[in-house]
Formats: structure tokens, sequence, C-alpha cells
């Protein structure tokens, strides 16, 4: 046995998976181009000072980060925000608003192992940028349901916070934002005693001791209820009190929509990465536990790139678990009538390897999927092989036939064959 296997958290996607993997980036591409994304390609090795700058220690932790030969520290691409982010500060900085990215490829993080989670992974990624506004958050929580709906995930629904509401009460009580930032990390990983130890560590008051633990208790999927519950915990706090009326707005948006997108409200979510600023959400279908994806708004980021400041809102969809959703449901692809079709052309004979090579061309200028046999089996072998390769259709070019400009046409399903004129070969193939 080889001792090569692919290094841990790696995967080979094989053809089936990769089929899915390129049916899921090609239906997030469609939902991109529905709502006025434009597509970009951006770098997978960046500079590790843009990537780090505000990850968040657990993300930063997990970075694959080394210096290059020329003596630059770079990490690759553990998410695509900071790369957006550094374009809207530089060279799209007179681009006009809205700006609407979508990017997809691959990321990597030092992450463990296990199910649903690996060291190479995808995303397909949204970034609505230059409006402060609750229809740009609105709409990226249209896209994230109108993708999955677009690939058979039914029911979606979203867990939904505001970094604002926590950090509002935060700085009120002068919590400087490098503690804040800990104290995220743990409400992030559901670690609700420990951040609430951390606040009394720091000699926070008692009032806001017991503000943030009231307001992380509040939540649920009466939105209204719990808003309006977060609210008057949050009163004295002015812009707590601005970031639950913020939610309310896009909240309202989202679900006055045609899709009635049912939500989780958390007052106590908070999410991993220290940009954000606003609304956070995270997708989820019935009976697949983890996130299927994560995003928010981040108003201060291309600013801290020495941009303008420019307010944005984005999602990035984890496309590895969007496959293994999709599993889960056996959900079935449908791929185009032509894709279902797999062709041989096998000539009896080397003199008619050019004719087969002519036919060959002549299927694929059809839209068809065909091999010319290559191994220099017999007729018989041939077909034999081509039934464990499976291929739908054989068709075998003799000498006889070919004086009349017929071919045979076999059904490699069926077992079965007739003789077919060569102007109507693409029709009968495509026609069962
Ligand atoms: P994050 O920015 O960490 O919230 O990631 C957004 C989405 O990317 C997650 O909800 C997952 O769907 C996906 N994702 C993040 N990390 C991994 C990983 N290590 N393996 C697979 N998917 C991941």
């Amino acid at each position: 046995m080889s001792k090569f296997q692919p290094v841990r958290g790696m995967r080979d996607f094989l053809a089936e998976e990769a089929k899915t993997m390129r049916h899921i980036e090609q239906t997030a591409r469609e939902i991109a181009r529905l709502y006025g994304y434009e597509e970009i390609i951006t770098p997978v090795v960046e500079s590790y000072e843009l990537l780090a700058a505000k990850a968040g220690e657990e993300m930063r932790h997990r970075m694959y980060a080394f210096e290059d030969l020329g003596g630059r520290k770079v990490a690759l691409r553990a998410e695509f925000t900071p790369s957006v982010a550094r374009l809207v500060a530089t060279t799209l900085k007179r681009a006009s608003k809205p700006l609407k990215l979508f990017c997809t490829g691959s990321l990597y993080r030092y992450d463990e192992p296990q199910y649903g989670r690996f060291r190479e992974f995808w995303q397909a990624n949204y970034e609505l940028i230059g409006s402060t506004r609750p229809e740009a958050d609105a709409e990226i929580l249209s896209l994230s349901y109108d993708l999955k709906e677009k690939l058979g995930l039914r029911n979606c629904y979203f867990k939904i916070g505001h970094v604002g509401i926590l950090r509002g009460i935060l700085t009120q009580e002068n919590i400087i934002e490098e503690q804040q930032n800990q104290i995220m990390q743990l409400l992030d990983k559901k670690q609700w005693n420990d951040a609430l130890a951390v606040l009394q560590e720091l000699g926070a008051s008692q009032k806001c001791t017991k503000t943030m633990k009231n307001i992380l208790e509040t939540q649920g999927k009466d939105v209204s209820k719990v808003l309006k519950r977060a609210k008057e915990i949050v009163k004295d706090y002015e812009s707590a009190v601005a970031a639950v009326d913020n939610l309310r707005g896009i909240v309202d948006l989202a679900q006055e929509g045609e899709a009635k997108i049912e939500l989780l409200a958390e007052m106590g979510f908070a999410r991993g990465l220290e940009y954000y600023t606003g609304m956070i959400f995270e997708p989820y279908v019935p009976d697949f536990e983890t996130a299927l994806g994560g995003g928010g708004r981040y108003d201060k980021l291309v600013e801290l790139f020495g941009g303008e400041p420019t307010p944005a809102v984005g999602v990035a969809h984890g496309m590895d678990r969007l496959a293994l959703a999709m599993e889960k449901i056996k959900k079935t692809i449908k791929f185009l009538a032509s894709d279902k079709e797999r062709v041989i052309v096998i000539p009896i004979g080397e003199k008619l390897i050019a004719k087969a090579l002519e036919l060959s061309s002549m299927l694929r200028k059809a839209g068809i999927s065909v091999e010319v046999e290559v191994m220099g089996h017999t007729v018989s072998k041939a077909l034999q092989n081509a039934s464990k390769r499976g291929f739908t259709d054989a068709v075998i070019v003799g000498a006889e036939e070919l004086k009349k400009d017929k071919v045979v046409l076999r059904d490699m399903e069926k077992r079965e064959q007739k003789t077919v004129e060569i102007k109507h070969l693409v029709n009968e193939i495509l026609r069962d």
C-alpha cells in the first residue's frame, strides 16, 4: 500500500462528490446573478496582517500562516471578507454603491476534523457594500434563503442576533474593546458563565452583569416578543436600544417578504469574528445540527483597511455542509438531459478510426458526451468494457453500414441495437 494519503483534514472529491460541489457552486452563482452580485476572484494567499486584523483569537490561532521565500508573513485565506474589504478600500474605492460582490473557492483553517468540519473547505460568499439600511441586511437573508430553496433544502431558518446590543451595554459600562472581544469569544462558544465571570473580574457593575445575564437568556421563535423583552432589559443603554430597533426593522422586512422566513432570535448570540457591528445570523435546516453558513453587518472594516467609512453586510455559505445536508435528505441533483447520455464510438478495425473520430465530433457539437474507444479492444470486449463503465449508448462503426451512410446504435441499458442513418443519429440518441 502506498504511504501517501491526503494530509489530515484534506479530501479528494471523486466524480460524484465533485459533481455535487460544482452543482452547489453553479447554483450559488445563479443566485448571485439573480440578485445582481458580480463575481470576483481573489488570491488564496493574503498578507497575514490583513487576515488576522479582525479575525478573532480563535481564527488567528487556526490560520495556515507562514513566511514566504521573500520574507513576507502570509497566510492561506480563512475567509473571504478581508480580501473583499481590502479591494473596497483600494482598487474599488471609487466604485458606485451599492457594490455587490460574489466569490467562491476554497479556504483553510487548522480546525479539528470531524463531520462537517475540514481543514480545506469551500464557501459561496456574498457582500453588499455601501448601505446602512435594514433592506440591505434583509436582502442578504433573502438570498441565503433562496440558495437553500434552489438546492432543495426546504424550511431553512435563521438564528439571528445583533452585536450592537451586547457591545452597546459593554461600551456604556466602560468595558474596553479588547475585553469585549474576549467576552464575545466566550459567548460564541456558549460559555455564558465564563463570560459573566470575566465581567465580574473586570469589576463591572452589578447592573451590568445582571443586564447581560438577562439579555443572554432572552431568546425564542416569537421574534416580536423577544425584541420587546430585550428592549425592556436594555432600556438604560441608548445604543443597545438603537440596536434592538435596527434588528426589529430587518426582521420585519425579512418576514414581510414572500418567503416568510422563520427566525430564531437569540439576544446572546455572538460570532467569533471581531469585525461585526450589527445584525448577525446563521442559516440552519431541520435535521441538520450545524450551521450552514454565517453572516452579518460589518460597518468598520473597510475603514480599518484605510478606505473611506463604508458600511457593509454579507454572508458566507459553507458548501461542504450544504453538500452533506443534501446527502442527508437524499436530494438528488437533476442534471441537464444531455448530461444523462454517455456515448462510446467503437470502430470495427483500424481503417474506420478516422470515421469514428469524425462521428464523435458531430455528436459533441450536439452537446452529447462522447468517447472514442482507445484501448484497441475487439467490439465484444469494447462493449463489455463500456457496460462496466456506465455508458448509455454505443455507436458501432462498420464498413458495411457505412456504405449506406448508417451505423449501429446500441442501447447499453436495454441491450438492444438497431441500424440508423448517420443524419438521424443525434435524435436517436437523445430520444430515449
Ligand atoms: P464562519 O465564518 O466560521 O462562521 O464560517 C461560515 C460557514 O463556513 C460555516 O457556517 C460553515 O458552513 C463553513 N465552515 C467554516 N469552517 C468550516 C470547516 N472547518 N469545515 C467546513 N465548513 C466550514
